[in-house]
């Protein structure tokens, strides 16, 4: 029986995983699962799967989440340092779907004890890529990437020689303003945004897509992931989001990974790897779709995709600083404090600003480093934020 931990189990990412593993419970000893304000559901899923341990992120929530338990067996706890704790547990494999750079310290964790780690929060990378491919390495575990393109590379690249990659596209569907005329972009709202003309995700990764900052830190997960040269990225809009990513080789061969937008099968894939087994996802008809259609994506439509450049050229804690801009950002404007097209400009300040500040980027990419970088980060982009 494999241990397995789900943190983000209450999210998207995490239902969809639930989703898979309830259908196959003999095969599956659960040992945590994690949540945030959705004590319910935390509460039902840790009773359903029998886990040894339900944990809330949020402190002040956990009255009820043991109210919500009692009686099951299942332990109960919350906050950061429970959170950190239950990933210490011995898990086989941890799927890490908490949204934002709170997801960094319990993936960190899960690595730590040799667990396989299935990255589903981007912002690991995007802060601490170095740090997390060498965790992993320190302590004989794994990470298998769980964001769709960056699966879809995965698999491009099996049997393959890294050396022989000439480019790798990764695809956006270009979210919810894909055809929207710019001008119309300052007055887009946060429900306008938050509405994903293929895939169905969580509120923020949706309004991200609609940015293009989901795309740009994935473009950064990409260089982490791999370890290639950002020149040797591109970025495709492709409307029908079945195309996940292409990967180039020298010899003029490209690969593309082709699949319906279902986040199951990257799930899957990470979880049952490296066997292939079947997954309860749809089968494409080629002939129904007919078509499939790109677009150039476009740096002025979508300025993430430029800053993207400019944090893979910076290095460092760059990345760190980008994502707590964009998460300060994003939570003004879904809060209507600033406008769309704001969200980037208040990256690239914060950017600006916080690089101006000798050594905090440069200094060595540890968790005490990261931390630092991230709220100083969301420090400055508040100011920024709160000067309009
Ligand atoms: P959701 O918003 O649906 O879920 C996020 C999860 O994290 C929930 O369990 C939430 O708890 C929990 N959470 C929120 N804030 C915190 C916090 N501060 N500390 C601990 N836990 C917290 O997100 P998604 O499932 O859409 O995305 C999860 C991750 O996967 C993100 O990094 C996203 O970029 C990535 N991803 C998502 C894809 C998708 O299709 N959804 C595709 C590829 C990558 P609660 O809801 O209980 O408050």
């Amino acid at each position: 029986m494999r241990r397995i931990s789900i943190f983000g189990a209450t999210g998207s990412i995490g239902q969809s995983t639930i989703d898979l593993i309830a259908r196959d419970p003999e095969s599956y000893h659960v040992v945590a699962l994690s949540g945030g304000r959705n004590v319910a559901q935390l509460a039902e899923d840790a009773r359903k799967l029998n886990a040894e341990i339900a944990v809330t992120a949020e402190v002040a929530l956990l009255p009820e989440l043991r109210e919500q338990l009692a009686g099951s067996g299942v332990e109960a706890a919350a906050g950061e340092a429970a959170l950190i704790e239950a990933a210490r547990r011995p898990a086989d494999w941890v799927m890490s779907a908490i949204v934002g750079a709170a997801g960094l310290p319990p993936g960190l964790a899960a690595l730590e004890q040799g667990a396989t780690l299935a990255l589903a929060n981007k912002e690991s990378m995007v802060c601490a890529g170095p740090l997390v491919m060498q965790t992993a390495r320190a302590h004989g575990g794994a990470v298998l990437p769980v964001d769709s393109e960056h699966s879809a590379v995965f698999q491009a690249l099996i049997g393959e020689d890294i050396a022989a990659v000439e480019r790798v596209i990764i695809t956006a569907s270009g979210g919810a303003f894909r055809d929207w005329p710019l001008e119309k972009l300052a007055g887009a709202t946060p429900e306008e945004a938050a509405t994903h003309p293929n895939w169905a995700m969580g509120q923020r990764i949706t309004i991200d897509s609609a940015s293009m900052f989901n795309k740009a830190l994935e473009v950064i997960e990409t260089k982490e992931f791999f370890d290639i040269d950002p020149a040797l990225i591109e970025v495709l809009v492709h409307p029908e989001s079945m195309i996940h990513a292409l990967v180039g080789f020298r010899d003029g061969a490209l690969m593309a990974h082709v699949g319906p937008p279902d986040m199951r099968h990257a799930i899957g894939f990470a979880l049952h790897y490296p066997e292939r087994k079947t997954l309860p996802v749809a089968r494409l008809d080629l002939v129904k779709l007919g078509q499939f259609t790109f677009r150039a994506a476009c740096e002025t439509r979508w300025p993430a995709l430029r800053l993207a450049r400019e944090v893979m050229a910076t290095g460092g804690l760059a990345g760190a600083v980008f994502n707590a801009a964009k998460e300060r950002a994003l939570d003004a404007f879904i809060a209507r404090r600033i406008g769309f097209l704001r969200m980037a400009e208040v990256v690239e300040e914060t950017l600006n600003r916080v690089s101006a500040q000798s050594g905090l980027i440069t200094a060595g990419i540890t968790l005490d480093n990261v931390r630092a970088a991230d709220h100083f980060a969301r420090v400055t982009a508040d100011e920024i934020i709160t000067q309009d």
